[in-house]
């Protein structure tokens, strides 16, 4: 009997995901490889990479880790070459290197009066190279592994990039204004390469999770003494499902976009995957 359009076979595929060291992009790496992809994982430190790398060989399946700053283009061309020589032309791009930085966040979610000359982090206080930082590492760093790896799709069939978004692209969170804005960007960016590419054959789409307790957000959901914070307080109450997600149910949807089979038409979409958060008012 045949079988149905979502079981995703990615043998003879290759996926490259950025960001590969983390929570989230590593089970992403794991799961395309558990698929049949052979996977390359790219962080910028390769070690972190590496351990999951091995994991997934250890499973038995195929993967390489790569040192790569998603910033520096020199850096994705090398590693481009590398991944095309080790494994041949990436098919799958997975574009998860992200991330906030404490000196581009406000410490309170509204300005109060005096707060600009208190011993308080305002909006007036924010690093312009932190705010920069965050940005570049969001939008650009989504560029720039696009254009060293999209000449490798260009002329072929069935290839795709998978963008990672955030809950901050449909409406921004208090206290992060450089993450909440370079997301927007990463979304609106899913939408502009998708109809860039589209007569190549190459489908954009992009993943918005909701709330995960990961590396990037540790400092704003736990006290040092691993306590949760007031705003996980708060994360929760906006989350109809009253938890966080766990990284192992972002599968389903990366699987579905990378399945030509099943998404072959759709590109230019971001999945929300977020026990309900974007579609709460809060009343
Ligand atoms: P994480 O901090 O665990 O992983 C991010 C990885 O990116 C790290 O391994 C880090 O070393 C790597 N990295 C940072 N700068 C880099 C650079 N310049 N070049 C290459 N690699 C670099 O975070 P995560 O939560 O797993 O996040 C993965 C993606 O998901 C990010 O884009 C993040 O913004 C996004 N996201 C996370 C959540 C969440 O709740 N955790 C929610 C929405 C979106």
């Amino acid at each position: 009997m045949q079988k149905n359009v979502l079981d995703t076979d990615l043998h003879g595929k290759v996926a490259v995901v950025t960001g590969a060291g983390g929570v989230l992009c590593s089970d992403m790496a794991k799961v395309l490889a558990r698929a049949g992809a052979k996977v390359a994982l790219l962080n910028r430190t390769a070690s972190k990479a590496q351990v999951y790398a091995d994991e997934i060989v250890a499973e038995g399946g195929v993967a390489k880790a790569y040192g790569c700053n998603v910033l520096k283009a020199e850096d994705c061309k090398a590693v481009a070459a590398q991944v095309l020589a080790d494994f041949g032309p990436c098919d799958i791009l997975i574009n998860g290197a992200g991330g906030n930085n404490p000196l581009a966040t406000t410490d309170k979610e509204y300005y109060e009066d005096g707060d600009i000359d208190a011993d308080t982090r305002s909006f007036f206080d924010l690093s312009p190279e932190a705010v920069t930082g965050v940005f570049d590492l969001n939008f650009v760093g989504t560029v720039i592994p696009t254009q060293a790896f999209v000449p490798q799709m260009l002329g072929r069939e069935g290839c795709c990039i998978v963008n990672i978004s955030s809950m901050n692209a449909y409406l921004p969170l208090t206290k992060i204004p450089a993450y909440s804005g370079a997301k927007a960007a990463v979304s609106n960016l899913t939408q502009w390469l998708a109809v860039h590419f589209c007569h190549q054959n190459i489908r954009v789409n992009a993943i918005a999770p909701g709330f995960f307790a990961a590396g990037q957000n540790k400092k704003l959901l736990y006290n040092e003494d691993g306590t949760p914070t007031a705003r996980t307080g708060k994360i929760l109450a906006a989350t109809p499902m009253g938890r966080f997600g766990e990284s192992a149910e972002l599968e389903g949807a990366l699987l579905f976009l990378v399945n030509e089979k099943a998404a072959g038409f759709i590109t230019g979409i971001c999945i929300p995957v977020d026990g309900g958060f974007s579609a709460y008012s809060g009343v």
